[in-house]
């Protein structure tokens, strides 16, 4: 089960061996706590499901870019898969290997490129054709060669919410896939580029391994077409976008997400496959833990204001996603229908909505689960709100690994 690491013990919810009680006492609320444990073992189910096949798990930086959690994947043998300059500098600080890294994203700036070709990256995921003329421009401007892959669209609906699906015709995302060849060729010819690889990311919290089938089809005959052309590749990326089990869903697992890879890497042994996993390695690893500060009784409903907000976690506000919410102190009490919601001035800020819950007091602690991934990397300070502390649980102990803004944070950089 995706939440292994976190369970009740004496009656108060403990992640690893640590008791969420005693972490917020020492730490505050709100705060985000991961398992470390659970992090390890969810990039070696990857890595084990690919242990026959000569592969680079580049984790996505974008999920949970702290860097302890960057160093964490490290120590694990994985890369980085990266959008901006900013996780670039992030992969770097956490020592991450340049040759581990990859670069997608459809609007990289020419800094952004020169920085990347600098830092001597693996590839650049490319996804549009004036983007290739950039790079070849700015490569030949700094002397350099840069290494390619094209991200393809291969128009495949991945069945996933709108905002996260990536592989049909109609998003922003990669290059038409019955284009792709032409642009090959195109690439293969000139020498400020070197096209090394093919690669493909259809869309996140994907459940079924269906749209990656047909995905696998495609790339498959994409494939032939280059070889049968004289362009043989070395990486074959395709991407991330495994789903965990929020509320429910039974996603595949690494090893039967990577077998419908199969036939296609059968044929191609000298092929290296990247993966580019984030939520489904960080995700069930982490949670938001808050306080309830009022139980807010109106007759229309009830409302559990706590001190985490949207601009912590802004998924339920931002994809409707479920959260389980949990109490920290395990004790029998009734349910009543209720909505947790924050402090920000907004109707949209809900952790969950009219949701049958355990009674829980003002002062009382709740475990927001499955928030590792895009939690804390997706939160701002809305409302003029610090944003949370990080705290990195492993075993019997727990370290900060992010401390909580101060008023004084919020101010850095603006005049009067
Ligand atoms: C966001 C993203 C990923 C990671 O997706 P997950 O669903 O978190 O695994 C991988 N590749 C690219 C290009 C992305 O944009």
């Amino acid at each position: 089960m995706s939440f292994s690491n976190i369970y009740y013990k004496d009656s108060d919810l403990y992640v690893e061996e640590c008791s969420l009680a005693e972490i917020a006492k020492d730490m505050g609320t709100p705060l985000y706590v991961y398992s470390a444990q659970t992090i390890r073992a969810n990039f070696r189910a990857y890595s084990q499901a690919l242990q026959n096949q000569p592969h680079l798990v580049a984790y996505s930086v974008k999920a949970a870019s702290n860097l302890s959690i960057l160093n964490l994947i490290r120590e694990e043998g994985g890369g980085a898969d990266i959008v901006s300059g900013g996780e670039l500098s992030r992969a770097q600080a956490a020592g991450i290997s340049p040759q581990k890294i990859v670069f997608s994203g459809v609007g990289k700036t020419t800094q952004e490129m020169a920085q990347a070709l600098k830092a001597g990256i693996l590839m650049f995921n490319v996804e549009s054709v004036p983007e290739l003329t950039v790079l070849a421009t700015v490569a030949g401007d700094l002397g350099l060669v840069a290494k390619v892959a094209f991200r393809v669209n291969p128009d495949i609906d991945p069945k996933t919410h709108p905002y996260i699906a990536t592989g049909f015709k109609e998003t922003k995302f990669g290059i038409p896939i019955s284009e792709a060849f032409d642009l090959y060729q195109k690439a293969a010819a000139d020498p400020r580029l070197s096209v090394i690889g093919l690669d493909c990311h259809i869309g996140s919290q994907l459940t079924s391994v269906e749209p990656m089938k047909a995905t696998a089809e495609r790339l498959n005959l994409l494939l032939d077409k280059l070889s049968a052309g004289g362009i043989t590749l070395k990486y074959l990326d395709i991407g991330g976008g495994l789903g965990i089990n929020y509320h429910g869903e039974t996603p595949p697992s690494p090893v039967e997400w990577v077998a419908t890879m199969a036939s296609l890497l059968a044929k191609r042994k000298e092929l290296t496959l990247v993966l580019e996993p984030g939520r489904s390695i960080v995700g069930p690893a982490g949670l938001l833990l808050t306080r309830v500060l009022y139980d807010k009784v109106t007759p229309y409903k009830r409302f559990f204001i706590v001190d985490g907000a949207m601009n912590d976690l802004i998924r339920p506000s931002l994809y409707d996603s479920y959260h389980e919410i949990l109490p920290v102190l395990d004790r029998q009490r009734p349910l009543s229908l209720v909505s947790v919601v924050g402090p920000v001035c907004e109707s949209g800020d809900f952790l969950a909505k009219d949701r049958q819950m355990p009674l829980a007091e003002p002062g009382e602690l709740l475990a927001t689960l499955g928030a590792g991934a895009y939690g804390f990397s997706m939160s701002s300070n809305y409302n003029s709100r610090p944003r949370p502390a990080e705290v990195l649980v492993d075993g019997k102990s727990f370290k900060t690994i992010r401390t909580r803004e101060t008023l004084a944070d919020l101010l850095k950089g603006e005049t009067l």
